[in-house]
């Protein structure tokens, strides 16, 4: 009975994550459209160490919060780093070409981050 109950626990865990992903995405899709804008995949393997200044990768564990660059100096808050670097790889195309995502007629890929561009 345990064990049953673990399962559905772990599994009821597992689709409440995923449902919880795809929800916000369609949300992220739905606000970009109605801003007039778009939504570009960008690949988020790391985001959160490279440097948004100079791109020198300043490895970090996930207790570091804070990004602090020994190349350029820079000193900011990791996700603040992160979201950064999202951005700017979200702007090196412009639309609608280059891989982006016309609002309204797909997501992104789990696990990729968005970047929106009015
Ligand atoms: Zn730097």
């Amino acid at each position: 009975m345990y064990r049953t109950y673990t399962y559905t626990a772990k599994l009821r865990a597992a689709v409440h994550t995923r449902l919880t992903a795809f929800l916000e995405q369609q949300r992220s899709l739905y606000k970009a459209a109605s801003a007039g804008g778009w939504v570009r995949k960008v690949d988020p393997k790391h985001t959160s160490q490279d440097c948004s200044r100079c791109g020198e990768r300043v490895t970090k564990t996930l207790s570091d919060q804070s990004h602090m660059c020994p190349a350029c100096g820079l000193s900011i808050d990791r996700d603040w780093n992160a979201a950064l670097n999202i951005l700017n790889q979200g702007l090196v195309v412009s639309p609608p070409t280059g891989g982006n995502i016309p609002c309204g007629t797909s997501g992104a890929e789990n696990g990729s981050a968005c970047a929106f561009v009015l």
